[in-house]
């Protein structure tokens, strides 16, 4: 995402402070490395026709120009920083993270002589204020719209005055050949959604003008690849959240999977009239034209591969496009299995009674995450009480309620449809031990987050209900079958009810009192920590993995 004449000026700049560049302590850098776990990004490429396998090298060609951009924009100049340091750990440890600044302890430098990260990283010049901003705001109309624009960069002119640069001036080099490789792309692509939207995606990174190629994405239905590419996510701009970071990923739909979603969708009217909860917080008819999809994902690339990786992709942002066709969710299977493999096996060897843990199963994990996911369209948008929709009602403690809702009552889906003979996988103890193992893993890993939150008052709440026990010697857990169903049930009614009837109030109240982590929980994760645990996840991808 960027580059021109001026990038060099700021990356200079923060380049700068770098004296020796020398890791702060050797051994903290190798701890550091071995928070994160390696998995190697495969698909069975045999799915695919000719055409298709034909296309992936191409688009990994593409998805490539996104690392080069992305670094500009998270920090500067790649070389000249690889050049400085000796240290192959922290080399690796600085190619992770995109620049010297550790995005898993909240980008505190792990070089010496570097300085905090800017709040803009490398957006904005890297001396600039919020005041200084907002004050040059009084500037042309059409100066102020640049400025804040998704896709242009804000630097210095030669008066000291700030100026916007457009991402595709600043990186033309990049774009130029990410935009031929798509068109190429675009030319073997048999799926006429799929090649409209390469084409339009192609003319998009040329322009910065990325509407009318969302909207094209929105119209793919049948395709097998899917590519998502450009600047998209705001993240990494912490000063205003305005500027979007390049990134890429290249994705083989699951069509077996994808089909059971959209079967499992259509049964949503009928479950919803199951609900353990009074009539009146049923009401809605459930929408059934869900767009979820399951995918394997052979490339990640820019932000996307920086620090921790994303498991799920719900897009596009723009809201006119939103309002216009709804938005596609795309759930990211192998790196799910990443995860898995990596982070809740080992986890559950750590807090998971020893008789149960054949029942934590990668099946499972993933059934648990896509029934959530279909789960966010059961019970009510709107409150039974006249207090308008339940997001306005419940105002901050929305997000976690909401995501609280969607975890129980995806459990409670899977548990109908065990029963219904629609879901055949496995049996209904492995959702449950499953499920229990990743409120541990949710809870460690999303402690400020609305996720997080939900899963702290789950755990409290399971454990006052006998849904788990706790065995003292072992420091063990296990699930009651009987006591988590019933525990399931009431959850679910008192979570309904309180988004029925806007309870703002009784929302607070219940995440202030469970959604905390008492000293016996904190105590066993602290023995997750001790057992080395990884917290994330780095890719061997690339062709050369692939085969094909
Ligand atoms: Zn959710």
């Amino acid at each position: 995402m960027h580059r021109f004449a001026l990038r060099i000026l700021a990356s200079s700049l923060i380049f700068g402070l770098i004296s020796a560049c020398q890791p702060a302590d050797e051994s903290g850098i190798q701890k550091k490395l071995d928070q994160y776990a390696s998995f190697t990004l495969t698909t069975d490429l045999a799915q695919l026709t000719q055409q298709e396998q034909d296309m992936i090298p191409i688009l990994i060609e593409a998805a490539q120009q996104m690392d080069p951009i992305f670094w500009q924009q998270a920090y500067g100049n790649h070389d000249s920083l690889l050049a400085s340091i000796d240290d192959p750990a922290t080399r690796q440890y600085v190619e992770i993270n995109f620049g010297p600044w550790d995005r898993l302890d909240a980008d505190a430098p792990f070089i010496e002589g570097v300085g905090p990260k800017p709040a803009g990283a490398n957006l904005y010049p890297a001396d600039i204020t919020k005041q200084e901003f907002n004050a040059s705001l009084d500037a042309p109309e059409a100066t102020v719209s640049q400025l804040r624009s998704l896709y242009t960069l804000v630097r210095r002119a030669s008066d000291g005055s700030l100026t916007p640069v457009p991402y595709h001036e600043a990186f033309a080099e990049h774009v130029a050949v990410a935009s031929e490789r798509l068109a190429a792309a675009a030319e073997l692509a048999e799926d006429p959604g799929l090649k409209r939207y390469l084409e339009l995606r192609s003319e998009a990174l040329l322009t910065d003008e990325y509407r009318d190629s969302d909207l094209a994405w929105m119209d793919m239905k049948d395709n097998t690849i899917d590519v998502v590419i450009g600047p998209i996510e705001t993240y990494e701009d912490a000063l205003f959240g305005y500027k979007a970071a390049y990134e890429a990923y290249i994705l083989i739909k699951d069509q077996e999977w994808s089909d059971r979603l959209s079967r499992f969708a259509s049964l949503l009217p009928d479950l919803q009239r199951g609900l353990p909860v009074n009539d009146a917080y049923k009401r809605e008819t459930p929408g059934t034209d869900s767009d979820l999809n399951a995918y394997d994902v052979v490339y990640y690339a820019g932000d996307a591969n920086a620090g921790s990786k994303t498991i799920a992709i719900n897009l596009p942002n723009d809201e006119t496009v939103q309002l216009e066709k709804g938005t596609r969710r795309l759930q990211l299977k192998n790196a799910m299995r990443a995860k898995f493999d990596k982070i809740m096996v080992p986890l559950a060897d750590v807090l998971i009674a020893e008789d149960q843990r054949q029942h934590v199963k990668f099946d499972a994990f993933f059934s648990n995450t896509m029934f959530h996911e279909v789960a966010h369209g059961l019970g009510i948008k709107n409150t039974v009480n006249e207090r308008g929709t339940v997001r306005e009602a419940m105002q901050e403690h929305a997000s976690p309620i909401e995501e609280g809702k969607a975890d129980i009552l995806g459990l409670y889906m899977v548990t109908e449809l065990f029963e219904q003979g629609e879901f055949a996988e496995g049996e209904v103890m492995d959702n449950y031990v499953t499920f229990l193992a990743g409120i541990f893993r949710s809870i460690r890993f999303g402690a400020s987050s609305a996720h997080g939150r939900a899963n702290m008052v789950r755990f409290n709440y399971f454990q006052e209900q006998g849904a788990f026990t706790r065995d003292e010697e072992t420091g063990t857990y296990s699930v009651d079958l009987e006591a988590m169903q019933r525990a399931m049930g009431s959850l679910s009614r008192l979570i309904l009810t309180l988004q029925g009837d806007g309870d703002y109030e009784g929302a607070g109240a219940l995440l202030q009192e469970k959604g905390v982590v008492g000293p016996e929980l904190q105590a066993d994760l602290d023995r997750l920590a001790e057992a080395d645990i990884p917290v994330d996840i780095i890719f061997e991808q690339g062709m050369s993995v692939l085969g094909g």
